[in-house]
């Protein structure tokens, strides 16, 4: 019972508006009020809707006492897009609308907020904790590698290695980046630096968020220290106090099964999810089926999405492709329903869905490999499920993450900037027939020692 006079600690929790930042600061979120602290986690308006209607949030954490959602505007039309190539229009936005009503919300709500945990890209939340007075943890949802790249940009122009001039070897070493002096590549760096211009908005952006973070009193990753010591060490450099939590969809299913609640994998989903995957996966035999998925954000052109398909189905492997209806763009910024003839074509082997339970897919017998964008969450989720895999980056942090799978944890292969059917079609053959055994021991390694850390955690 609470001891009145001593109430737990009251937390805001806040992420920028986005699947991936949303689905782990909200399972963050969770971990902590089983903990026993209440939490208020403040959603955009347009997120809550969409959470209430496919995943009924309001329900699910209805039994955890202390816990309650609050809602803010992310600043633009609830029809605008918001997607990959908008993204600076939402933090431009938030930084106008949303920053004055956030800083109402922190001095109006009660109890009175004790702490504040930001989504580390939005510093505005330091900003504002700072000016009332609360202390302000961040919590940056990307991998501590790709947080570090940002962090070391400044060195990097410092030192001359940057920007990228035309006809630039993309293959040239990077060495300004501690840590990974000798496999850092001028293709790895967030897709950021790929302008002439060091004052580009976007880049500014990340460089300058990044570089505030040591004002906060603590920095959470969504990562272990088996994973990613080595850059966790160069990380505690600038910011000491560094909590390394991750990866968070593990441990909460830890947490439910040890209470016998039942988990909800794949549960905060912005969108309607097509469970009819899993009935067709039920269908197909073990480790034969390569998932593919590009997450939330990633738009391609109706050619890449022929490349993809063509090296699919020549590499004559079974597969599940999730195609969101905003996947291909037009020229126009408009969006491209799938080709006929690649749902025609898709049948005798594959199956396109619009948006699965991917963490349940990723668990699933039957699935053998994983042809991601290497988003965070996606990534550890295919390293929690021992699921290797091959990296089709996009943008951001993805660019350094897909290195690291490929050049440093050796759980999978990096297609980075060459979207060919041949590359496809031998990636695939690479990963699920001739180095199969070597891919798969290496991502079942780093499987348990991502579980290991969490029973050690849990002891603790
Ligand atoms: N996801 C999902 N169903 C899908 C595709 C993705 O539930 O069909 C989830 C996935 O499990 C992950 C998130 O969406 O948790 C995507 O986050 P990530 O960081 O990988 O990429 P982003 O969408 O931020 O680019």
């Amino acid at each position: 019972m609470e001891n009145r006079s001593n109430p737990p600690p009251h937390v805001l929790i806040f992420p920028l508006p986005c699947q991936g930042h949303v689905n782990s600061m909200l399972k963050l979120a969770e971990l902590l009020s089983l903990a026993g602290i209440n939490i208020t986690f403040l959603n955009s308006e347009r997120n809550h809707k969409l959470l209430a209607r496919y995943t009924n949030i309001e329900d699910r954490f209805a039994k955890h006492p202390g816990f309650r959602f609050q809602t803010i505007t992310d600043g633009l039309p609830l029809d605008h897009p918001r997607s990959g190539d908008q993204l600076m229009e939402i933090f431009d936005a938030m930084k106008l609308i949303t920053k004055p009503l956030f800083k109402k919300l922190v001095l109006e709500t009660k109890p009175p907020v004790n702490c504040i945990i930001g989504d580390g890209v939005l510093g505005f939340t330091g900003d504002v904790a700072i000016e009332v007075g609360v202390p302000i943890i961040y919590f940056r949802t990307a991998s501590a590698c790709s947080f570090w790249a940002y962090f070391s940009i400044p060195d990097i122009i410092e030192g001359g290695q940057l920007p990228i001039r035309g006809n630039e070897d993309m293959d040239r070493l990077i060495t300004k980046v501690p840590g990974m002096e000798t496999f850092l590549r001028c293709r790895d760096l967030p897709s950021f630096c790929r302008v002439s211009d060091m004052t580009d908005p976007n880049l500014l952006l990340v460089m300058n968020e990044t570089r505030q973070s040591p004002r906060a009193s603590a920095l959470i990753l969504n990562t272990f220290e088996d994973l990613e010591g080595p850059i966790l060490s160069q990380i505690r450099t600038q910011c000491p106090k560094i909590y390394s939590i991750g990866p968070l969809h593990e441990h909460l299913q830890a947490k439910l099964s040890a209470k016998n609640e039942k988990s909800c994998q794949s549960s905060n989903s912005l969108r309607e999810i097509d469970r009819s995957c899993m009935t067709w996966l039920d269908n197909q035999p073990e480790k034969s089926v390569l998932y593919v998925s590009f997450g939330s954000f990633t738009v391609m052109t109706r050619h890449q999405l022929m490349e993809l398909w063509h090296g699919l189905v020549n590499s004559k492997k079974r597969f599940l492709w999730v195609i969101r209806p905003d996947s291909v763009a037009t020229k126009d910024g408009e969006f491209e329903k799938i080709p006929a003839e690649v749902e025609e074509g898709t049948k005798e082997r594959g199956f396109i869905a619009g948006w699965v339970p991917q963490e349940e897919v990723l668990a699933h017998k039957a699935i053998a490999g994983f042809l991601t964008h290497s988003g965070w969450n996606s990534t550890l989720e295919s390293i929690v499920a021992g699921v290797p895999m091959i990296c089709w980056p996009y943008f951001a942090d993805q660019q350094v993450n897909s290195r690291f799978v490929d050049e440093v944890w050796k759980i999978g292969l990096d297609m980075k900037d060459r979207c060919d059917r041949e590359i496809v079609e031998k990636m695939v053959n690479d990963l699920m027939v001739e180095r199969r055994d070597v891919f798969l021991s290496s991502a079942t390694r780093m499987a348990e020692l991502s579980c290991d850390h969490m029973i050690s955690e849990m002891e603790v």
